[in-house]
């Protein structure tokens, strides 16, 4: 029986972690679960868990709460995610959405649990120091985003295996068919529809402006410990293949299958054995796969996310920071789809070269949304 801690258990990937528990009882159990302020669904999944933690940030939707099993401890405020970091865990599975994620991880791999890891702005903001940190703890960071997953899967389930080069494969996002004019008067409402996967607003946000793929480019050279020239990223709209291997011979490993997060989010937690999944198999005759360079003049997020990791230090944290907060104000409809790069351009020229710690990188994070929120009020 493999025990999970689930940090972001309502969102799109905890609740694709919850039918892969549901799917197989015998396998898996979740021993605490979080989340932010989606109080019914997490109340729901208390309920029917009855995990020993369960921590919700919010404290006003905490207080809307009607009911908590009796075998259940219910955590809530700001640093209550913590609490479901708990020795009773085989697996820390990190769900949650954006820089948040960062202080559990740390604290997982401080406990010495094997993560699970889907919240790659943790490894964007704090890669270097997460995975010091792992390597002196002897903790596995395995990989749940699906282009990683297929890394790992090419690399046979090891970090140690040379090889050539890394190829991201990215859908293209919902704007993928447009041109620069077009998408510039793009609403969230438009960014949302993606083609290919249901997911969360940020990261489908993320998607539209390819930052997502930057943000992976830079968690793929965390991973596999690879410099920036090793890691490419490629268009391919059709989504089939999740990402590629060159190795040393010329020859070229890629992962393919239906494009749903359930297979890499169950083999997280299984590999190197596979157990059904419930996706549909994957029918290639009549398909066609098309791939096609990235265009970095209507994509400008992608550059700049490369740009922020090269510069090192706690730039790539400023820039996911950034982002976070130009994309909530993008959800809102209070600037347009290219504020976002130019947001996070201001932020990288006015962040001050911090050390990567979890204090600094803490700072980094409030001081690059204050950024943010200063040049929109100048705009
Ligand atoms: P969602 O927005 O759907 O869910 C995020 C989860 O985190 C929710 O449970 C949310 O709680 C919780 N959460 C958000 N902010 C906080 C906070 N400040 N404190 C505590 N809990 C918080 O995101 P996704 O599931 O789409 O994505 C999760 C992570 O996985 C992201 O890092 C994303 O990049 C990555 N990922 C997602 C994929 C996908 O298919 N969705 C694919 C590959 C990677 P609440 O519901 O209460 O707000
Ligand atoms: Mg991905």
């Amino acid at each position: 029986m493999i025990k999970i801690a689930l940090l972001g258990s309502t969102g799109s990937i905890g609740r694709q972690v919850i039918s892969t528990v549901e799917r197989h009882p015998d396998k898996f159990q979740i021993v605490s679960i979080s989340a932010n302020s989606s109080y019914k669904l997490f109340e729901e999944q208390m309920n029917k868990f009855k995990p020993k933690i369960a921590c919700l940030t919010d404290g006003l939707s905490a207080r809307k709460i009607t009911s908590i099993p009796p075998e259940t401890t219910l955590y809530t405020g700001e640093n209550s995610m913590l609490h479901a970091v708990t020795e009773d865990a085989d697996i820390v599975l990190a769900a949650v959405s954006g820089f948040a994620g960062l202080p559990a991880v740390v604290e997982a791999i401080k406990m010495g649990k094997n993560v699970a890891l889907a919240n790659k702005e943790t490894l964007v903001a704090g890669g270097e120091m997460v995975m010091r940190l792992a390597k002196e703890k002897g903790v596995k960071i395995i990989p749940v985003d699906s282009e990683h997953s297929a890394i790992f899967q090419c690399l046979n389930f090891s970090t140690q295996t040379p090889f050539k080069k890394l190829i991201l494969t990215a859908s293209g996002g919902a704007f993928r068919n447009y041109t620069k004019q077009e998408i510039a008067n793009f609403k969230a409402s438009e960014a949302l529809k993606h083609p290919n996967w249901q997911m969360g607003k940020k990261i489908t946000i993320d998607c539209a402006t390819l930052l997502n793929k930057g943000l992976e480019v830079i968690e793929a050279c965390h991973l596999y410990n690879a410099p920036l020239e090793k890691v490419e990223a490629i268009v391919h709209p059709e989504s089939i293949i999740h990402s590629m291997v060159e190795f040393e011979d010329g020859a070229v490993m890629a992962q393919l299958g239906f494009p749903s997060m359930e297979i890499p989010i169950q083999l997280a937690l299984t590999y190197p054995e596979r157990y059904p999944t419930g996706v549909p198999f994957l029918s290639l005759a009549g398909k066609t796969l098309n791939f096609k360079e990235i265009d970095e003049d209507k994509y400008p997020c992608f550059p700049l996310a490369l740009k922020s990791f090269e510069m090192g230090y706690n730039f790539a944290c400023a820039m996911n920071s950034a982002n976070e907060e130009a994309v909530g104000l993008y959800l809102q409809d209070k600037i347009g789809f290219y504020d976002i790069p130019r947001l996070i351009q201001y932020a990288l020229e006015k962040t001050e070269k911090l050390e990567v710690n979890l204090e600094n990188l803490l700072y980094t994070d409030k001081f690059a949304r204050a950024l943010v929120r200063e040049k929109l009020e100048k705009i």
